[in-house]
């Protein structure tokens, strides 16, 4: 499996995936946890196959949102793409090097590029130091604090820029709030000056009030600095106001990925259907009104996932076909790619790596 190839879209920047511009590919990225058995002989008797085959590329400028229930394998995946976890096959692509297997000497130098924002604003600051030395760490482990006037004023810029005062660096993190708290991790993931921010739900532990505030700074940043974001979050709801692109998971794989105008408008895999249905309304008579996608039972253990298509215990328009055929992941003749049967049509090509 490999990227879709969406059309521009009139109100967004395009996201198309043709040629320099790309800045991230990924193709057919595996991260397999084995299961051993046996004391004296261990031996491997199973695994755990929390990504299973994604492929997706990222434009530069681009943001991607990568949406599915917890366990569905978008935060493995965030953090292979980062090499803090070992990816059992596939390839990650980063500005044309094949960056999969590069030793950690290398590692060091893609890691300036590439930073990560992470979900719990709480735990991610050591309470232990203050803002000041958290927002300058990156610098000392690429060892690029040599001047420390200019550092102390990178510092005081870099807070300024998430809308945090220069003399809060001198405070510790349990003396801001979870929306300032998530600014402080913004701010330390800029000091490298990246290209590319994997942001693993940095609003989901958030008052719904502050999301959008911390939603738009990033938007803000994105185009004030260039950034390309990959986006992580459980719901579509979330993604919805940031995303150029969005891509559902579902069980460790991409079920659908479609520009963010086309998935909301008409979205073609029961699943995200099913994301998109369990969104609220503001409107008691709109969503009184609007079409119930029913999901039956529970999200089943990646440990063992169903035969043919993984959704098929819980989909609404299984048929049988869908217990023993395993759906590709096919482009659609507007660009979006789904893996259903139902949409299998002849116009459909499989998507190539
Ligand atoms: Fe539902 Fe079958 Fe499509 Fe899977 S392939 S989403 S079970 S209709």
């Amino acid at each position: 499996m490999a990227s879709a190839t969406p059309p521009p879209s009139a109100s967004r920047p395009s996201t198309g995936q043709s040629g320099e511009d790309l800045i991230l590919k990924i193709e057919d990225l595996q991260v397999h946890f084995p299961i051993y058995a046996g004391v004296i002989r261990r031996r491997q008797v199973s695994a755990v196959k929390a990504v299973d085959g994604v492929s997706f590329s990222l434009r530069r400028g681009e943001t991607l949102g990568l949406v599915g229930e917890s366990g569905c394998g978008k935060s493995t995946t965030g953090l292979a793409i980062l090499r803090m976890l070992t990816a059992t096959g596939g390839k990650i692509i980063y500005e044309n090097q094949d960056v999969t297997h590069w030793a950690p000497s290398q590692l060091r130098e893609f890691r300036r590029h590439v930073q990560m924002v992470y979900q719990d604003p709480y735990g991610s600051l050591n309470p232990r130091m203050k803002v000041s030395d958290i927002v300058r760490e990156p610098l000392e482990v690429h060892n690029l604090d040599g001047d420390k006037a200019a550092t102390r004023e990178k510092i005081a810029q870099m807070l300024a820029t998430v809308g945090l005062l220069p003399d809060m660096a001198d405070r510790y993190p349990h003396e801001f709030s979870g929306g300032q708290r998530q600014r402080i991790g913004i701010a330390r993931s800029l000091m490298l000056e990246p290209n590319l921010i994997i942001c693993d739900e940095p609003v989901s532990a958030l008052d719904v009030s502050i999301q959008a505030q911390v939603v738009n700074l990033l938007m803000d940043l994105q185009k004030r600095m260039g950034l390309t974001y990959i986006f992580i979050a459980h719901d579509l709801a979330v993604v919805r106001h940031i995303s150029d692109r969005i891509a559902v998971m579902y069980l460790g794989r991409i079920v659908e990925i479609a520009t963010r105008d086309d998935l909301y408008r008409e979205p073609l895999h029961p699943y995200t259907q099913a994301l998109l249905a369990a969104i609220p309304i503001a409107d008691p008579r709109a969503e009184a009104q609007r079409a119930r996608v029913e999901v039956k039972g529970e999200v089943p253990s990646v440990m063992k996932p169903p035969s043919g298509c993984r959704f098929h215990t819980r989909c609404p328009h299984a048929m049988p076909r869908c217990k023993t055929e395993d759906p590709a992941l096919v482009t659609m003749g507007d660009g979006r790619a789904v893996a259903c049967h139902l949409h299998s049509v002849e116009v459909a090509q499989p998507v190539a790596a």
